[in-house]
């Protein structure tokens, strides 16, 4: 005999929780179901744990550069590793519980601590118990790709996941995966003290971003002597005595980089394989995200899915709105859809990139008449006061609507600065809007008026 729910969260990411909130303060009964830790990846495993730890290695960085600012340090700097870890488990902890206990003292709320899996339309199963709703939310995310490298079977590999456990420095961190997650824990790594060597088999790191972007960031780690290996044409693994092998190149170069830990960060995989899914005959795409509409509804009436899960978006922003999206539609009567947002992102190596929009390339693709600016940061007063002048701003303008395309700010600041950029872009406005308004002296946003005033011409 089921359970009978008016609504069913199953999976606590950055979408279930506020949901669950919203549809028990409408007065619906409402169970949500978790496997493992409340608040997901992003609290858990994910942003906030990374974050913390860029902060650790950003102080380690800072010291270490200390005599360029006058300071002098006496004796060695080492990063303690324990210390690290446990401020990292102390602010991770701190939101944990914050979720936690939320949920578990939210009226109308039942939770449930197991793997819900579909057994029908309206029907989930969780511990033995059968649990019936008429309206179903999937907000299950994602977790860390494991593709078929050859020997991978054969070698012990660190994920972003069990990254959270090391408490200790690994003397030779190999990366596979050049992009968002990759990036950030080389650079961490190298900043505490260990050697990276980052494999990536495309031509150029985070590829979907322009080229320029990929060249100066792949500079700026450079610059910290972080080895990078492009065009790993030959990817495969093999242990080597208590190390491991990574085959990169077989056409030339250095076959090999022999490293003593191996992380993988090749991508992510939507929670959907152990769902039930055909239970209730939801459909999903060729890698196994669920399909859904622009308001997030999937084939079947009454279920939709929120997050990592729909394959619309992979950050925790971009989920928190889908829980935006279907309460606006459900209950406010405001048909707020995907389509109606602007892709917006950070990289957050150091300095940090933000990005809104269309890149340059998209732009290019599109055929259109536009105009570019850029300011390399050197230009940049702040940024020289603070000696931290890599990276550049570029922003992209249509030509006869006068309204922003696109922007990327790779330099000190620019995951925070991006958001003038973007909520311009937002109040639907022309980028005179920005280019005739007074900003503050001194930032690194006030260039951004005067790199407005000199455009050019795409080419
Ligand atoms: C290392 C790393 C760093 C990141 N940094 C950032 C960042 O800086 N900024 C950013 O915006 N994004 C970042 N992300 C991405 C971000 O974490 C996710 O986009 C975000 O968590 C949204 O996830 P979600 O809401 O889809 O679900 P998730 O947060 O993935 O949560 C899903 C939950 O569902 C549970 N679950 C799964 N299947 C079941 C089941 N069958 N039954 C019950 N429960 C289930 C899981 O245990 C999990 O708790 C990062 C990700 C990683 C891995």
């Amino acid at each position: 005999m089921a359970e009978k729910f008016d609504a069913i969260i199953i999976g606590t990411g950055q979408s279930g929780p506020s949901l669950a909130r919203r549809l028990t303060s409408e007065g619906l009964k409402t169970a949500i179901i978790e496997r493992k830790l409340f608040g997901g990846t992003c609290v858990n495993v994910g942003c906030t744990p990374t974050k913390t730890l860029v902060a650790s290695a950003h102080a380690a960085y800072m010291v270490r550069r200390g005599h360029e600012f006058g300071v002098v340090i006496d004796g060695s700097v080492h990063v303690d590793m324990k210390k690290v870890k446990a401020r990292k488990d102390a602010v991770v902890k701190q939101s944990n519980d914050g979720i936690t206990s939320w949920l578990r003292n939210m009226p109308n709320l039942s939770v449930y601590e197991g793997h819900g899996r579909f057994a029908g339309p309206d029907t989930v199963r969780v511990n033995g118990a059968l649990l019936q709703a008429a309206r179903i939310f999937i907000n299950t995310g994602a977790r860390a790709d494991v593709p078929a490298i050859p020997g991978l079977d054969q070698v012990d590999y660190l994920t972003n996941a069990s990254m959270m456990d090391v408490d200790y420095l690994p003397e030779h961190l190999v990366i596979i995966g050049g992009s968002y997650i990759g990036l950030e824990f080389a650079q961490m790594y190298r900043r505490f003290g260990s050697r990276v060597t980052i494999i990536e088999k495309g031509e150029r790191l985070i590829h979907r971003d322009d080229e320029d972007v990929s060249e100066a960031v792949k500079e700026i780690l450079r610059d910290e002597a972080i080895e990078i290996r492009l065009k790993a044409e030959c990817l495969g693994v093999e242990k080597r005595g208590e190390r491991v092998a990574a085959h990169v190149q077989c056409k030339g170069g250095d076959p090999e980089v022999v490293g003593s830990h191996l992380l993988l960060a090749v991508g992510r995989r939507p929670n959907t394989d152990d769902l039930g899914l055909e239970s209730a005959g939801i459909e999903t795409d060729m890698r196994g995200f669920i399909v859904v509409d622009d308001q997030l509804q999937t084939n079947v009436p009454g279920i939709w899915a929120l997050g990592d899960v729909n394959g619309r978006g992979a950050f925790t922003h971009t989920s928190y709105n889908d829980y935006e999206i279907v309460v606006a539609n459900l209950f406010d009567n405001d048909p707020r859809r995907v389509s109606n947002r602007i892709p917006a992102y950070a990289l957050y190596i150091d300095p940090p990139l933000g990005r809104a929009g269309m890149t340059e390339q998209q732009v290019r693709e599109t055929g259109r008449k536009a105009l570019i600016g850029k300011m390399m940061m050197t230009r940049i007063g702040r940024a020289r006061e603070r000696s931290e002048t890599q990276g550049f701003m570029k922003v992209l303008i249509d030509a006869e609507t006068e309204k922003i395309l696109g922007a990327a700010i790779l330099g000190i600041g620019g995951d925070e600065i991006i958001h003038s950029i973007l909520d311009v872009m937002y109040a639907d406005a022309p980028y005179t809007v920005i280019q005739r308004a007074m900003h503050i002296h001194p930032t690194v946003t006030e260039l951004i008026p005067t790199m407005l005033g000199d455009l050019d011409v795409f080419e």
